[in-house]
């Protein structure tokens, strides 16, 4: 019997404590409202949080780098095996699109039949009045050229800091608490800002995988010469899988204060209004229709197999998503979950999952169908058939150029609301509860891009039919 529990412990252990740790930061969170904690309070509480988030985020850099380099030395660069990587990266960008617009068309019917918007009532939820922000322009075209030149990485010298989902509060007369407007704009002279916690800083994955696959690709045709870089990549990929293996206890701890910190700031819940709670609750059914039924379907459809066991090795994944809200933070542990519970080929998680987590976000796609169409319908604005599917193709095209960070779909939501005209300002209306939408949207983020992992690995199984799976490759780059 000690045996089955310390073989329990191994394999449910960590998974155990972060559910505890889920539950144990909500609760402490609900205790600590009536406190009326100092803002220095608050900073000194969600510490250990925030070092939860900054762990995760050093990870992503080497690990990415370090394992997309070793994939295309992989590939042994004949022509036969390169076509076979072009094969796979084709399939998976077309599945990717594929479920990202299954997930908006889940959302928009949703919101269509339950029509959370209708009926009167959110004028008290709309933080109106104050500076106006000429913000749609802007922001439409900004976020994809940003997006297209990410493709491309390069090194610059910033020359101020600004976060992309920042939060710029102007206070007025007529509205102490101030309106909310996002972008990366200038602040005025005056301006008071915050931001959205973990959020500080974006990486540019994609240019990342694009920049090391080249180098992999390059370095592969060197031979003799380029050895000692593939060892540094050998080495750096063998301690960072260390690394993570250490750093996963600490995460229950960390997990606490961090969903702690987030029920500390949440407004409360009383205020928040019925249609705010039907919008939330609709977005959190198509969240549950699509992570829950139609990606399973297509898992056992396209392999054959239980696609609720495979899920079942991603739960780690998953309680690191529910508490960081970000695909990139989480992008080290669902290596992990992959490579060590659902046994998918090594060099398929090397590729498939890094341009899933910046290109493929079915669960925020979804949300910005539903949300545009929310907006559409507390303003009266109806939409008709050439409108909705405009929102369709923007809500694709804007979760393609979000970033993995938390509420980043709250800022490429303007592209979808300005396609259709509607006021990019109303955004506030749903501010109040993205946080916790973000959350789940974040988890089906993350589940959609392991299943994809585990699906193009079933699909590609003939093209690489010699790499290994499972743990014993965990710390090998090839
Ligand atoms: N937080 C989400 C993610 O990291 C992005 C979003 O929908 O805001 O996947």
């Amino acid at each position: 019997r000690t045996e089955a529990v310390k073989d329990f412990i191994k394999k449910n252990g960590l998974l155990t404590l972060s559910v505890i740790a889920v539950l144990s930061g909500c609760t402490l969170g609900f205790m600590l409202r009536g406190t009326h904690l100092s803002t220095q309070a608050k900073i000194y509480f969600s510490f250990p949080g925030e070092l939860l988030m900054r762990m995760l985020k050093m990870l992503i850099l080497p690990l990415i780098t370090s394992r997309c380099c070793g994939f295309m030395l992989m590939s042994g660069l004949s022509l036969m095996e390169l076509k076979s990587c072009c094969r796979m990266g084709v399939l998976t960008v077309t599945y990717y699109l594929w479920t990202t617009f299954i997930a908006v068309i889940v959302g928009i019917v949703l919101v269509l039949i339950i029509k959370p918007g209708v009926g009167t009532e959110m004028e008290s939820h709309r933080l109106g009045g104050g500076a106006r922000h000429d913000l749609d322009s802007h922001l439409s075209s900004t976020v994809f050229l940003q997006y297209k030149t990410d493709l491309v990485p390069i090194l610059k010298v910033p020359t101020r800091t600004v976060q992309p989902n920042f939060v710029y509060v102007f206070p007025d007369e007529s509205n102490p608490k101030g309106r909310m407007v996002f972008l990366e704009l200038t602040p005025p002279p005056d301006v008071t800002y915050k931001t959205s916690p973990g959020a500080s800083g974006q990486m540019n994955v994609l240019g990342i995988v694009i920049f090391s696959a080249t180098m992999g690709l390059l370095l592969g045709r060197m031979g003799e010469r380029g050895t000692p870089l593939v060892s540094v990549c050998q080495c750096v990929n063998e301690c960072v899988m260390k690394i993570i293996n250490a750093a996963v206890w600490y995460f229950p701890f960390g997990i606490i204060f961090l969903v702690a910190g987030k029920i500390l700031d949440m407004q409360d819940p009383s205020t928040l209004g019925r249609k705010l709670g039907w919008y939330g609750i609709t977005v959190l059914a198509g969240l549950f229709v699509h992570g829950l039924i139609l990606l399973p379907l297509f898992y056992f459809i396209l392999t054959k197999k239980n696609p609720f066991s495979y899920i079942r090795g991603l739960l780690q994944a998953m309680v690191i998503a529910l508490a960081t809200s970000s695909s990139s933070a989480t992008l080290p542990i669902t290596m992990k979950c992959l490579l060590e519970n659902c046994h998918v080929d090594r060099q398929i998680a090397r590729f498939v999952l890094p341009v899933g987590a910046t290109i493929n976000m079915d669960g925020t796609a979804l949300y910005e169908a539903v949300a545009a169409i929310f907006i559409a319908q507390v303003n009266d604005y109806e939409l008709d058939f050439g409108q909705l599917v405009t929102i369709s193709i923007t809500a694709t095209a804007a979760s393609i150029g979000a970033a993995g960070i938390p509420q980043a779909g709250l800022v490429t939501m303007v592209i979808v609301l300005t396609s259709v005209g509607l006021p990019p300002d109303d955004i506030t209306l749903i501010v109040a509860i993205d946080w916790i939408l973000d959350r789940f949207r974040t988890m089906v983020n993350v589940l959609g891009d392991a299943l994809a992992a585990g699906i193009i690995a079933h699909l590609c199984r003939k093209d690489f039919p010699l790499s290994g799976t499972g743990k014993s490759n965990l710390c090998q780059i090839s």
